[in-house]
């Protein structure tokens, strides 16, 4: 059984040609992200037919995550080359379109002068650029740089979320998430969630053809972050923004803070952004980043996330097998048997007090398949699953015992790759609940992830389709078989 965390990869200029995606797949990627700040719609699709392409050729279910822009302010365009903003100096930002220069910065944002006041911090790019106001004025306001930087083409230009009027989703997002889901990809992202409103939002265009992603990158989502956890399929720590919204300081603490409700909650989460940063051009990482990739997986994430590294990196399958190497070490160690001990303590809570939204029914019998697992020595636990629910409960017990997620839709099959543990497998349709114990066994024999003589779990929802008024909408079957 190889790695347990799982890699989504950022697909762009650097991993575009289905060479460079069958390495990506060989390499251990689970998940294929499109950023869809960047380019057009039509090239994101056309990476989707390859992706799909590439996946088919190799047998394996990689799941699809288009990634919204959402209300990206970029500021006017500086000069070719670029400009040195200076620590210290002043700027004038205005409202408007326009080239900008070393002391003008335009910014297509027309209520810039009523959402800025004295003492207002602005970023620009990554946030490695900021500036406090000093001045509002009738048309413009003055900034005093507090750190400078390079300045090149047209960088985002970050105001507080709190001060942000602009909505999330745009109703451009809303467009495009119609696009991709009509297209079949897995996963939509939300980028600047500030309430679980803005996740029910793009629910109402997209419906159930696929799973949505709160980004967590503002202090309102932080504030809103149970509601918002409850209204999402998959959460992402979105470390990039999210520390240029919060205090720097705060983004670790966040992390732990978010794993551990999704975690509670059952929904996979993904930590993300300069992961292994150092590697878009360098062939090895730091030892801090090495570090870093470590720690989200004892913080307990489902998903891993490369964004630059492999969209313009320079050996974009190198930078994926160095992370699936630091995280497969880093997971040898991490105390997963703790972690299951303390959800089934919390389990003990009367449903209202827990943070899962977890059918009472699903959270008992995965409990109980955590315990049976470890206690009848099994190598395996087989969730059939029709929606992926299933195997998403199991996974928050983080069991030793490997996971096998078997469903007979391809889509949910690809969309299991992304929570912790669990090796997706496609199962023929089933009748009975007999017949699906039997051809769970069957396809993971036939697939080699189990053998002869071991002894494995089979959870599922019942399929009834006889007396439909027993057929259980949570999982409510347990089996324990010896395979022989
Ligand atoms: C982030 O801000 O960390 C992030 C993942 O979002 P984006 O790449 O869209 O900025």
């Amino acid at each position: 059984m190889s790695g347990r965390t799982k890699i989504v990869a950022t697909i762009g200029p650097a991993s575009d040609s289905a060479d460079v995606l069958g390495d990506l797949i060989d390499a251990g990627m689970d998940v294929v992200r499109l950023n869809l700040s960047h380019g057009g719609l039509g090239g994101h699709l056309e990476r989707l037919a390859r992706v799909r392409a590439v996946a088919a050729e190799r047998g394996r279910p990689i799941a699809v995550l288009a990634d919204l822009p959402g209300p990206k302010i970029r500021a006017g365009a500086f000069p070719e080359g670029g400009v040195a903003l200076v620590a210290g100096a002043f700027v004038t930002l205005r409202p408007g379109d326009g080239p900008s220069d070393q002391s003008n910065i335009t910014v297509p944002y027309p209520t810039l002068i009523d959402d800025l006041h004295v003492g207002s911090r602005v970023q620009l790019g990554d946030g490695a650029i900021a500036m406090r106001v000093t001045e509002v004025g009738e048309d413009a306001v003055v900034a005093q740089l507090e750190t400078g930087g390079e300045a090149n083409g047209r960088p985002g230009v970050h105001l507080s979320s709190e001060t942000l009027r602009l909505p999330s989703p745009t109703a451009e997002d809303l467009v495009l998430a119609e696009a991709v889901a009509a297209a079949g990809v897995e996963f939509i992202a939300v980028s600047f969630v500030r309430a679980a409103s803005d996740v029910e939002e793009v629910r109402a265009v997209v419906g159930s053809r696929a799973q949505l992603v709160a980004k967590i990158e503002t202090t309102a989502a932080i504030d809103h972050l149970h509601e918002i956890i409850a209204a999402s399929d998959v959460v992402m720590v979105a470390r990039g923004d999210l520390g240029i919204d919060c205090p720097i300081e705060d983004v670790p603490h966040l992390q732990k803070r978010i794993i551990r409700h999704c975690v509670e909650a059952g929904v996979p989460v993904i930590t993300a952004t300069q992961m292994l940063e150092s590697m878009i051009t360098a062939p090895s990482p730091t030892r801090a980043e090495v570090s870093d990739v470590a720690n989200a997986v004892f913080d307990g994430t489902d998903a891993l996330m490369l964004s630059g590294e492999t969209a313009i990196g320079h050996d974009p399958a190198l930078v994926v097998r160095t992370m699936a190497a630091v995280a497969e070490r880093a997971e040898s160690e991490a105390s997963y048997r703790q972690w299951a001990n303390r959800l089934g303590r919390m389990q003990q809570l009367p449903h209202h007090e827990r943070m899962s939204s977890i059918d009472p029914i699903t959270a008992a019998l995965t409990h109980a398949a955590s315990q049976a697992a470890h206690d009848a020595g099994a190598t395996a636990i087989l969730c059939c699953t029709r929606s992926g629910r299933t195997a998403r409960a199991m996974a928050r017990f983080r069991p030793a015992a490997r996971m096998i997620g078997l469903s007979p839709d391809p889509s949910v099959v690809r969309s299991m790759g992304l929570s912790w543990g669990v090796e997706p497998l496609e199962v023929d349709v089933y009748g009975t609940t007999d017949e699906m114990v039997w051809f769970a066994v069957e396809t993971a024999l036939r697939a080699a992830l189990v053998a002869p003589g071991d002894t494995v779990l089979v959870l599922a929802g019942a399929p009834d389709p006889v007396r439909p008024r027993l057929a259980g909408a949570a999982t409510d079957v347990l089996r324990i078989v010896r395979v022989e």
